[in-house]
């Protein structure tokens, strides 16, 4: 019976619906490169809490029941641009080093997978993790808060 893992693949970003659809086109063909079979992918999306910035990321059926903060009570919560993509494979056994390779390759967070790597070569157990709930983040800079550069690109991304 051939090995099965799952790849658990970090994007920060909203794709254009062309972009997700290419992507869900050339994942199998990257994968078939590796010698492994595409078997499916799951998408969690996000909700952020206006308030207080936390947010929680599940599939989108259980999002919809998600009306208020778990933190802070608010009922101001919105949909985040970045999603979660479980992508089930089967084939050889990968190792960790194979795992968090393919990941970055699937365009997962450079970041994610180079801690993932340093974890790996510690000899970290956990080294391959999504979270989903963000109970934190740091806040940015005074200086950079009323910077323009950084109000246009925030605009642009929709962080406005
Ligand atoms: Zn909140």
């Amino acid at each position: 019976m051939p090995y099965k893992s799952v790849l658990l693949i970090d994007f920060d970003i909203k794709l254009p619906r062309d972009w997700m659809k290419a992507y869900k086109e050339i994942v199998p063909i990257i994968l078939k490169h590796f010698k492994l079979e595409f078997k499916e992918m799951l998408i969690h999306k996000s909700k952020i809490c206006r308030d207080c910035g936390r947010s929680r990321t599940d599939f989108d059926k259980n999002l919809k029941n998600y009306k208020k903060c778990i933190f802070c009570n608010s009922k101001r919560l919105k949909y985040g641009r970045g999603f979660h993509c479980f992508i089930k494979v089967s084939g050889r056994k990968l190792t960790p080093k194979e795992i968090v390779r393919l990941q970055f390759l699937l365009l997962s967070d450079c970041h994610k997978e180079i801690l993932g790597l340093k974890k790996i070569e510690k000899g970290f157990p956990y080294f391959n993790k999504l979270f989903s709930f963000v109970i934190f983040r740091k806040p940015p800079k005074s200086k950079c808060i009323d910077c323009k550069i950084r109000q246009n690109v925030m605009k642009m991304m929709g962080k406005f």
